[in-house]
């Protein structure tokens, strides 16, 4: 199933039953400013690529939102090439690979960002708002928050995971396609 594709149509539900706080996050700022800094095109791209998203897909799911903002001409100009990048089909052909949560965390999103993870770089408050739309309530909310001040945040995603799911997340969440993945296993079974 990792290497499964899925539809764009799909994509605001999937988004919805299992991606990850830090990507569920990214993909809601681009939906309502039609926009995403380079850090947050980089960790929701390179993850959605790992979800499945087909380059044609994700090159159309782009331009759909910055055409919004910047216009299509601008947006075939100056952006349509660093998603291909991200899918080795440009400049080295590297195929980038999606960030893991230790790289997420250490990152250090600036003002207007919306990338990092929100366990680690959102405020008590809007974390706390963020796991109510989640609808993670008590006692896990508190036990997450407990996670987040002891500074263990991927703990704390694991603990968002089994309250989301209702099921357990024995090996702990260390990459967002394995939440992903492991959502998606406890979805279809
Ligand atoms: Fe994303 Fe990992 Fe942070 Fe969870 S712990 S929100 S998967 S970076």
């Amino acid at each position: 199933r990792e290497h499964a594709e899925i539809s764009l149509k799909d994509i605001d539900q999937i988004a919805k039953s299992s991606f990850p706080l830090c990507m569920h996050h990214l993909f809601e700022k681009l939906r309502e400013d039609h926009h995403l800094k380079h850090g947050g095109r980089m960790q929701l791209g390179l993850f959605l690529k790992g979800v499945g998203l087909k380059l044609d897909d994700a090159l159309a799911f782009w331009r759909a939102e910055f055409s919004r903002k910047v216009g299509a001409e601008r947006f075939d100009k100056e952006y349509a090439y660093s998603i291909r990048h991200n899918y080795g089909k440009e400049g080295k052909r590297t195929d980038y690979t999606p960030y893991s949560c230790q790289k997420i965390i250490s990152s250090t999103p600036g003002v207007g960002d919306h990338h990092g993870c929100p366990y680690r770089h959102f405020s008590e408050e809007n974390l706390r708002a963020a796991l109510t739309r989640m609808r993670v309530g008590n006692p896990a909310l508190e036990d997450v928050i407990d996670k987040v001040r002891n500074r263990h945040y991927q703990l704390a995603c694991t603990l968002t995971f089994e309250a989301v799911h209702g099921s357990s997340c024995d090996a702990g969440v260390n990459h967002p396609n394995q939440y992903y993945n492991d959502s998606q296993r406890i979805l279809e079974s």
